[in-house]
Formats: structure tokens, C-alpha cells, sequence
């Protein structure tokens, strides 16, 4: 069975969290560029910190999964 903590992160994926659902937060930065990415995969919150580095983003992820209940949506079959 696949869980969120097995499965493969994304390529760009710098962070991830989970949220009290089971869904994923990524941080994602595709190398060389600005800004950094959140992304939620339970629900459509998004975020991201203009100039600064990708860790600035851990703290905004972190707090999101300790508040989201959204499911993570089901694998693309
Ligand atoms: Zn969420």
C-alpha cells in the first residue's frame, strides 16, 4: 500500500508535511529559480515567499498541515 511518506516526492520537492487528513504539503523549487512554492495536495492553499530562500517557506507549510483537513485527492488511475 502506498502512503504519503512512501511514495516518491516530486522532483522539485524540498519539504514535505503532512497534514491531519493524510494529504502532502510540498515545498517545491526548481533549482536556479525563484520564488519557492507550498502546495497543498488536500486542498487548493498555495503560497509562496517572493524573494526569498525555499526554507523560508517550511514554517507557512508547517502550519498549514497542523490546521488542514482536507483529503488528498485520489491517485489519477
Ligand atoms: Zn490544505
Amino acid at each position: 500500500m502506498s502512503t504519503p511518506i512512501t511514495t516518491a516526492w516530486p522532483t522539485d520537492a524540498v519539504y514535505r508535511y503532512l497534514n491531519l487528513a493524510g494529504a502532502t504539503i510540498d515545498v517545491l523549487q526548481v533549482p536556479g529559480t525563484v520564488p519557492a512554492t507550498a502546495l497543498c495536495g488536500g486542498c487548493d492553499w498555495t503560497t509562496n515567499h517572493p524573494q526569498g530562500p525555499v526554507w523560508a517557506l517550511r514554517e507557512s507549510a508547517q502550519r498549514h498541515a497542523d490546521k488542514c483537513r482536507a483529503l488528498p485527492r485520489p491517485a489519477s488511475a
